[in-house]
């Protein structure tokens, strides 16, 4: 399959130019020039997550350079626990943070590793990643690109911005991941990452790409977990769910609406953000108005211009996106501590603040009458954030064992001026 542009600017690229360029030269997002189709009956026969991926993914591999390498693939990459908990009368919770650091983006940022490792030539110089995170890409991608020979990581967090444990894990790994502690807001860190993918001086002396959430490398593989979850959830009950995705960037809820898009019977798709309000502004009817990030407690999601958004506009182009079975509701930070209290008080689960936000949107909707069977995906371990949640449920939360292991390690993050010539400086030692 080929991958076009959303931009329409740019020529059909194969799966390979795709992943490794992570955005189209036009500046648009690639896409893939098709969708499959499945039915839950077509999945029947597969057991667990990688055998999912296998056959959801296998369109989008085909004739491309990783044809054979997709079984062994999604078996490296995405073999993590994935279970589907029943935690109320036809509502289940997709706990998609049992990996290496507890976030749902090790699925994604292990199964892009496993793919530019089969993609690189013996012969290519280290290719160097680049990384603007808020919080959770930067140590999913650390924790995949970890120690792989021919890859080099730089991350660049905003400083001060992100939980204590974060910090601690975004600076752990060493070897061949660099941290860089930013003098600035996430979208300073976007910037920096952007003008070093842009720059042509940079580019004679770095091989550079990116592992941000604009790259459908990160796309494909969330697609299968919601393939995998509601194909599991129609063969117990017999009948669509709903799906609330606690969302920022776009990524994990387009993928969502993207395994809908091939056939799974997903009804709504619910978009749960934080006090960032573009998206249910965009959904209640006003047009699309991107905006600088605010801060807030599900700092993964404070995204005042989701990235994705572009994406989904492209897959709705000859459709009414507001008709289009989505929906977007918005959570400030009073209720996504009264929805971990009243969660943990009620049920005695403990969860982040991004998952309370869809915990949040889910009792709004239960509390107007709504009985329809819903998923909700957890995308953090709440221990990720503690000094939130500890507080408020009044005992601490325990170190899943993969966190407590990283916890162990030293930390060791540079801090960096949040400025193009800083970052240049900084690079310029660096050589291909
Ligand atoms: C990244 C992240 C999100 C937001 O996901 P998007 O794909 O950016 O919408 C939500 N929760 C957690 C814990 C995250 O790390």
């Amino acid at each position: 399959m080929n991958f076009i542009s959303t931009r329409d600017q740019t020529a059909p690229a194969t799966l390979a130019t795709a992943l490794r360029a992570g955005l189209a030269p036009d500046g648009g997002l690639y896409v893939p020039e098709s969708l499959p189709a499945f039915s839950p009956a077509d999945l029947a026969g597969c057991s667990d997550l990688p055998a999912t991926a296998e056959q959801v993914l296998a369109d989008f591999f085909a004739d491309s350079e990783l044809t054979d390498e997709l079984a062994t693939i999604c078996r490296e990459a995405l073999d993590l626990p994935l279970p589907l908990t029943g935690i109320g009368p036809y509502t289940w919770m997709l706990e998609l943070h049992h990996g290496p650091t507890a976030a749902f983006k090790d699925f994604a940022a292990r199964f892009l590793a496993a793919c530019l490792q089969r993609l690189r030539k013996e012969d290519e110089p280290e290719q160097t990643v680049i990384v603007a995170t808020s919080g959770d890409t930067g140590a999913a991608v650390a924790a995949a690109f970890h120690r792989r020979p021919g890859f080099r990581v730089v991350i660049l967090y905003p400083d001060g911005r992100v939980s204590e444990r974060q910090a601690h894990q975004l600076g752990c790994f060493g070897d061949n991941i660099t941290t860089f502690r930013v003098d600035g807001d996430f979208d300073t860190c976007q910037r920096l990452a952007k003008w070093a993918l842009g720059d042509a001086d940079l580019a004679r002396q770095l091989a550079l790409t990116s592992a941000n959430s604009i790259s459908i490398g990160r796309l494909l593989p969330q697609i299968a977990y919601f393939v995998h979850a509601t194909a599991a959830l129609w063969r117990s009950i017999e009948q669509p769910v709903d799906v609330i995705v606690p969302t920022g960037n776009l990524g994990n809820a387009l993928a969502a609406i993207l395994a809908r898009e091939i056939g799974l019977p997903i009804g709504e798709v619910v978009l749960a953000t934080n006090a960032n309000r573009t998206l249910p502004d965009f959904f209640s009817g006003q047009r699309y108005r991107g905006r600088p990030g605010i801060r807030t407690l599900a700092n993964a999601m404070d995204v005042g211009d989701p990235s994705n958004f572009e994406r989904l506009a492209w897959f709705f182009r000859d459709r009414d996106l507001r008709d289009a079975g989505i929906d977007a509701d918005t959570v400030d930070d009073d209720t996504i501590r009264s929805t971990i209290k009243t969660v943990f008080d009620g049920e005695g689960r403990v969860i982040c603040p991004h998952t309370a936000c869809a915990m949040a949107v889910l009792a709004r909707r239960r509390e107007a009458g709504n009985r329809q069977p819903t998923v909700i995906a957890a995308t953090a371990h709440p221990a990720k954030f503690d000094s939130v949640v500890e507080p408020l449920i009044g005992r601490s939360v325990a170190l899943p064992p993969a966190l407590a292991e990283l916890m162990e390690r030293p930390s060791r993050a540079e801090a960096l001026e949040g400025s193009i010539e800083a970052f240049r400086e900084r690079l310029k030692a660096w050589q291909r």
